[in-house]
């Protein structure tokens, strides 16, 4: 099926069930392929710690063969992140094209700098249907700060407008932290002023460089009255809002506060790729990274080798991988996870679990469900989650 049918089957699905991708559990319905770790940026959290290219990167047609396997496992959706994937910017055009000829929606996650009128005309033109550009502070200072460069907000702002000229879907891509989440009602303002109809915001998952900022994590409090705060606006506008880094639950309790409060989402769930699968935190479920060099990671928040498709055929890793066949099993999770009734429909983030506790079956030490329960909502009501890719 070409690309507009499966986006136009996604749209009908949205507005006759209210529900986006549908697959089978265990199938890779969306992945995120890292197409380089070169970077022309060294942000303070890059959770994949980009820096140069690795020597032994993935060539086109080996790049190729591994899409052409993902299809046959079912993906739906791919997205192109890096590092910085316009540093191989006609691989992402020819790969782009290729997923478009076999019926794969496609996007890609770019820091901006790159992004002239006419690249932004060829990843359109290639099939892309959204581009992902950050934009971390309002005050150009503190997001040049965390970006590492100065005159890097003026130049994402700029791409930003340029995509948007050529109506290329942008979802900004925000980092709420600690000494930042203040000013997150100006920031959003600011997008909306800009034209932005959709918002991602991060959280801080402590890998790569990000460990090194990780005390800078959004408290508890403040990340309770953020997804507070995001639902109400969401109500009188019509930017839509994701979490994205680790917050499983955060779709679901969105939704039950619409519902409670009487209001719905705007076309939240194609914009998002929500999957009618109520499984959490989608790492080796319905997810997976493949990395520059051919390793495929659970998530790109999760760095543990699952295999190499040099080595071994997708197939053969997303089947029989050790830790890809754990993260499926809930049972085998520990602590607060183990033993919590949203095992099955949340699970923790893996990634964060990893990264805290040197385990990745331990306890995600994030977890919303007292806003669950503040909530009135229920194990049972969980049926969908939202995407959180890096
Ligand atoms: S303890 Fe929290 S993070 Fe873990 S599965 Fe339950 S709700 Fe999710
Ligand atoms: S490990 Fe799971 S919850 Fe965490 S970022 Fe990855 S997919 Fe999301």
């Amino acid at each position: 099926m070409g690309t507009m049918l499966k986006m136009l089957e996604l749209m009908l699905r949205q507005k006759l069930l209210g529900q986006g991708l549908k697959g089978e559990l265990n199938t890779p319905l969306i992945v995120s392929y890292a197409v380089t770790r070169a970077c022309n940026l060294r942000c303070l959290h890059c959770h994949v710690s980009a820096r140069e290219a690795m020597p032994n990167e993935l060539n086109l047609r080996e790049a190729m063969r591994a899409i052409d396997e993902m299809a046959n496992l079912g993906m739906e959706a791919l997205i192109f992140s890096g590092g910085e994937p316009l540093l191989r910017k006609d691989f992402v055009l020819a790969l782009a094209q290729y997923c478009e000829d076999i019926g794969v929606i496609t996007a890609l996650l770019s820091n901006g700098l790159l992004m002239t009128p006419q690249t932004a005309l060829q990843l359109k033109e290639a099939g892309i249907k959204a581009v992902g550009i950050p934009i971390d502070s309002v005050i150009p200072e503190c997001h040049d700060h965390l970006r590492n460069l100065p005159g890097t907000f003026q130049k994402a702002v700029a791409a930003i407008k340029t995509c948007l000229e050529l109506d290329l879907e942008v979802v900004v891509t925000t980092m709420a932290l600690k000494d930042t989440y203040d000013e997150m009602p100006k920031r959003l303002q600011f997008l909306a002023d800009l034209g932005v109809d959709e918002v991602a915001v991060y959280d801080l998952v402590p890998v790569g460089r990000g460990k090194d900022v990780m005390d800078q994590a959004m408290t508890k409090e403040q990340r309770v009255n953020l997804i507070r705060w995001l639902q109400a606006m969401q109500e009188d506008t019509e930017m839509t809002f994701t979490m994205s880094g680790g917050i499983p639950l955060y779709p679901e309790i969105t939704m039950e506060m619409h519902r409670n409060h009487g209001t719905s989402p705007k076309d939240l769930l194609i914009k998002e790729f929500y999957i009618h699968n109520s499984v959490g935190c989608h790492a080796g479920v319905l997810y997976f990274s493949l990395r520059p060099n051919g390793d495929v990671y659970p998530c790109t928040f999760l760095p543990i080798k699952a295999g190499n498709i040099r080595e071994q055929s997708l197939t053969e890793i997303w089947r029989n991988s050790a830790v890809l066949n754990s993260l499926r099993q809930r049972q085998k999770l520990k602590g607060a996870c183990g033993s919590c009734e949203y095992r099955e429909t949340c699970g923790g983030c893996r990634g964060r679990a990893y990264a805290c506790t040197g385990d990745y079956l331990e306890s995600d030490p994030v977890c919303l469900k007292d806003l669950m329960s503040q909530e009135g909502i229920s194990a049972v009501d969980v049926k969908r989650f939202g995407w959180c890719v890096g």
